[in-house]
């Protein structure tokens, strides 16, 4: 099911009952920890006392919020997790800081993406890998024979997360590195692995509902136009066909001809609606809304979609299954379908960001832009 090395005991339960999911939702973005042993961090992945009988937790660097949200709710009080890359930060573009290089050489447990993700970043992951227990939480996920090919720079397509049932596998994946960590107590290992397989769970769930919910989109407009090729897994996994205007990475401008092509396809398929990322410019995007206007045509530009980075820290937006639910909902009810209701598996994170009123016509209205 799982290939790879790094992490080789993955115990998928798929047969376990629903678990009452407890959200911890503390976001964790530890600043203070980085004075402290600036010279010596290349020997102190060994430092015994992290997470030794439990007591103190251990010290996680996530590279993006969609591993690091991950990392939390299934590590709980046992972890503390550091995300390097914030709310709009484009991973593709992103420059490592000094502090980030102290924050990475301080951790007991680097998780990143992988499948070239981290751009710039990956050179220093992998000079660090040698002395940080380092975990390549995509590419541990997801097979070869299921990852998409890049059709810009990178042997593979990165965005694995925004195919939910991949993600489930990654939240397994994330569960069994902070499990199987040597300083871990086997109390909270113990309590870790049955986190994961609930938050496993959810997230299979969250997936069927994602597939019923694009599934209402008529098929002529079941198009999803955004501005660059984060939505490929998406795509597949949920039966859209996906344009984007930039390619896989950000790091190249949209050409003239590309932007000419998709105006050219919004009016044919008379598409409502073309999305734009909260990590990206929206100026591309609105190249192709004034082209389709020169063609005598009219497109609306949608709601932001989380695709690279989550919301920000303490709102819905800030967790990887609002990331979904927000995705799936705009994206259904801009382009003409109805979105279903929510799994009973989500309700401990539906009560816990929306006590009161609807929270999924919320989630899929235009206020939410
Ligand atoms: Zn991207």
């Amino acid at each position: 099911m799982y290939r790879g090395s790094t992490t080789s005991h993955l115990t998928p339960n798929g047969s376990r009952r629903l678990r009452t999911i407890v959200l911890a939702l503390a976001c964790c973005l530890v600043t203070g920890a980085t004075g402290a042993q600036q010279a010596g961090g290349a020997q102190q992945a060994g430092g015994a006392q992290q997470g030794a009988g439990g007591s103190s937790p251990l010290r996680v660097v996530a590279t993006v919020g969609m591993i690091g949200d991950v990392a939390s709710e299934v590590g709980g009080d046992c972890v503390a997790v550091d995300v390097l890359m914030g709310p709009g930060s484009d991973p593709h573009l992103y420059r490592a800081s000094a502090g980030d290089i102290t924050a990475l050489r301080n951790a007991r447990l680097i998780l990143f993406g992988g499948l070239g993700l981290e751009g710039q970043l990956g050179q220093v992951l992998a000079g660090l890998s040698g002395s940080i227990r380092s975990v390549a939480v995509s590419e541990l996920a997801v097979e070869e024979d299921r990852r998409l090919a890049s059709t810009v720079g990178y042997a593979y397509d990165p965005h694995v997360w925004l195919d939910v049932a991949q993600w489930a596998d990654a939240a397994l994946v994330i569960g069994s590195a902070l499990a199987e960590d040597p300083a871990m107590s086997a109390e909270c290992a113990a309590a870790i692995r049955e986190r994961a397989d609930a938050y496993h769970l959810l997230l299979d769930e969250l997936d069927d509902w994602a597939r019923r919910s694009l599934a209402t989109v008529p098929e002529a407009t079941r198009v999803l136009v955004t501005a660059h090729d984060a939505f490929e897994y998406f795509g597949r996994a949920y039966g859209i066909d996906v344009v984007g205007v930039q390619g896989i990475s950000t790091e190249t401008e949209a050409a003239v001809a590309d932007i000419r092509r998709v105006a050219d396809l919004v009016v044919e398929r008379g598409l409502p609606t073309v999305f734009v990322e909260s990590t990206i410019n929206p100026r591309t995007l609105q190249a192709v809304i004034d082209g389709v206007r020169q063609r005598g045509g009219t497109v609306g530009l949608g709601s932001q979609l989380y695709a690279d980075s989550l919301g920000a820290a303490g709102t819905p937006h800030g967790t990887y299954v609002g990331m979904v639910l927000h995705d799936v909902s705009v994206i259904t009810s801009e382009l003409g379908g109805s979105v279903p209701g929510l799994p009973d598996s989500a309700s401990t994170w539906l009560s816990t960001w929306y006590p009161d009123g609807d929270p999924v016509l919320r989630l899929a209205s235009a206020g939410e832009r």
